[in-house]
């Protein structure tokens, strides 16, 4: 297997020429007094190091150690608590954390290069700072004064860790039928009582303290998604010095042997009258929720980004080494017994598809992640809300797509082994089961497609749609005159016209069907996503192309050549997808359940 090498090239390219993230941060001055271009530059090589240096070497011995369960307490594989010590000394928890608390103030744009690496380095370890991070910014977004002061500085440093219980046996999708009960206490706090199920690093032994964030119903709680509540229910109680006090009363019950991820522990945890508090409003613990999960969910997308770059690294590799049979065109390399398998057109195919979908999926988690900082950061009014609109649109498709074609790009990987992509030497098999639950856990991949569907496209009648068409729109326009983006602006544009109306036929089937948007959904997000991808993929050939001439690295040339291969090869789907989306519900609804 490959060494996993964080791709810092590509993202200084990205960032720095792309998006000319630079830029963007000091024009908002609350980014502006944190971050700069070397300040990012240093924390992309630091994270390098630690990714390439520290993680990935224990992926593979983690996965078959994984955690074990003895008597309720989780002890994680060897190296671990090691490496995670060392994320805490470098306050990488904190890394894109509220400067008021003891975080760092940096950027998603920035935060998301981080994550990628370390997701790309080791799924299952770096599921741990992704949980925190998540429950952090629920806790600031949401928390009272005195809660964030108490709990949150030490969840940025890392010395405490964070976890999030929604998931209940009968209740994953559907979290309005929660059972877990909170009782008030007479003081501030409240006792919780029930049981979670799957809570990702619920309990381990790597942090001091884990503080779980855990949705519950109130006594006198609406019924449905209306009655749930948030509440922090940390491990050891703190007292009111800050040091840890006794025991809380929960306890993780066993762990899952699972498919993936098999390092990470994957938890049932029982609540029995523990201690917690009210994180928000009462009964307001799913928004409070949803603002964890915009960053999240493209975390989860992130996670498919970083498996398909592993997957591409391992896959390249082992193209350029292995001989098979001789190029159609002939012997290559006569004084071998047969040519790298590199050269047959088909192997190419499977690499340049991986290699489309990783790169342009980069740009596509930083282009959403730009518009969650412009939504934080800006000092704009209007420009926060048109930023908030765009990352409520582009969310659902973030973390869909992008797990979608990681699973894709680790099957193509593991496809280029041949049979030694299906045994355990090369790693390509563990990629495959890691990269799966990507669909699955943080809202399915077919629920985000009903998110993007209906509560974003169809419930806003087309006007969120039409913030990202104006976008790609003013693009295309601006860019009219370029010469060798002209006939990547074409294709563009004939592919945003044919979603724009697919886009209209949905909204028009969903007047007279509502199972329009359920059976349209997930070819939309796909289509969607591909769009995406083009128009990020000719922002990329924009750049490239002004850089190409006298580039002996191959690397502007190498964006080119891939362009042309995504615009020929890949964004043509989004033809046969709008073919099926327009014929609407009629056969998916027509069997009843006896005929199935
Ligand atoms: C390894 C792992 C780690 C996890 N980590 C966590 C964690 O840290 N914290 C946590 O709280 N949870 C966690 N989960 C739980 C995870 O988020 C849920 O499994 C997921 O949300 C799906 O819920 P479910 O399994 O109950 O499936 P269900 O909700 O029963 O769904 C089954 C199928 O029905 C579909 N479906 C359901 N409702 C609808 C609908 N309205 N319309 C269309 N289709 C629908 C779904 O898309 C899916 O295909 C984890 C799960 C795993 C396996």
């Amino acid at each position: 297997m490959a060494d996993y090498q964080a791709p810092l090239r590509d993202m200084r390219f990205v960032l720095n020429e792309v998006f000319e993230a630079p830029a963007l941060w000091s024009s908002m001055p609350k980014l502006a007094e944190n971050v700069d271009a070397d300040t990012a530059d240093a924390i992309l090589e630091e994270a390098g190091k630690i990714a390439g240096g520290v993680l990935a070497p224990l992926n593979r011995e983690a996965d078959e150690q994984g955690s074990k369960w003895n008597d309720g307490e989780v002890t994680a594989p060897e190296g671990f608590k090691e490496a995670y010590q060392t994320i805490v000394e470098g306050g990488w928890n904190g890394l894109g954390g509220n400067p008021e608390f003891g975080g760092m103030g940096m950027p998603k744009m920035l935060v998301a290069q981080f994550e990628e690496m370390m997701q790309g380095a080791n799924m299952s370890f770096g599921l741990a700072p992704m949980l925190t991070a998540g429950a952090c910014l629920s806790l600031n977004a949401h928390g009272s004064q005195e809660l964030k002061e108490k709990y949150l500085p030490n969840m940025y440093s890392g010395v405490w860790a964070g976890a999030m219980d929604l998931t209940e046996p009968h209740a994953g999708t559907d979290l309005g039928i929660i059972r877990t009960k909170a009782e008030p206490n007479g003081d501030d706090s409240y006792s919780v009582t029930g049981t979670k199920i799957f809570i990702t690093w619920g309990e381990h032994d790597m942090a001091e303290n884990i503080i779980h964030l855990v949705l519950a119903k109130l006594p006198d709680a609406p019924a449905g998604p209306k009655g749930i509540s948030l509440f922090l229910v940390p491990k050891f109680l703190v007292n009111d010095d800050g040091s840890l006090g006794e025991r809380n009363s929960f306890s993780c019950g066993s762990i899952e042997k699972k498919m993936g991820i098999k390092a990470s522990a994957t938890c049932v945890m029982n609540f029995d009258g523990a201690k917690g508090w009210l994180v928000g409003e009462a009964n307001k613990g799913l928004a409070a929720m949803f603002t964890m999960m915009n960053y999240e969910r493209l975390g989860v997308g992130i996670q498919g980004i970083g498996a398909a770059e592993a997957s591409l690294q391992n896959a390249r590799v082992y193209a350029l080494d292995r001989i098979q049979s001789r190029a159609p065109t002939g012997a290559q390399q006569k004084d071998k017994a047969a040519d790298p398998i590199i050269v047959h057109p088909d192997v190419r195919r499977m690499l340049l598809t991986m290699k489309s979908y990783v790169e342009g999926g980069r740009a596509f988690s930083t282009y959403v992640a730009q518009w969650l900082d412009i939504s934080k950061f800006s000092d704009n009014d209007e420009q926060r809300q048109h930023a908030e609109g765009m990352v409520a649109l582009l969310t659902p498709v973030a973390k869909a797509f992008l797990t979608d074609r990681g699973l894709d790009a680790c099957i193509l990987g593991q496809q280029v082994f041949g049979g030694h992509g299906f045994i355990r030497e090369w790693g390509q098999e563990q990629l495959v089961r890691d990269c799966r639950i990507t669909q699955i856990y943080e809202g399915t991949n077919g629920i985000q497609a009903l998110d993007l569907m209906g509560r974003k496209v169809v419930a806003s009648k087309g006007k969120l749609f039409e913030l990202f068409a104006a976008d790609v729109a003013t693009f295309i326009q601006d860019n009219s005159n370029d010469d060798v983006l002209r006939p990547y602006l074409e294709s563009l544009s004939a592919a945003l016209e044919r979603l724009d109306d697919v886009t209209d036929a949905v909204i028009k089937q969903a007047e007279v069907t509502p199972n329009a948007i359920g059976a349209a959904s997930v070819d939309y997000l796909d289509m969607f996503g591909l769009t995406a991808l083009a128009y990020m993929w000719a922002k990329m050939v924009k750049v490239a192309a002004q850089k190409a001439e006298g580039d002996t690295s191959g690397f502007y040339t190498g964006k080119l050549k891939t362009a042309r291969f995504y615009f020929e090869r890949l964004l043509p789907k989004t033809v046969s997808l709008a073919e099926g989306i327009r014929s609407g519900s009629d056969a998916m609804m027509d069997l009843s359940d006896d005929e199935f």
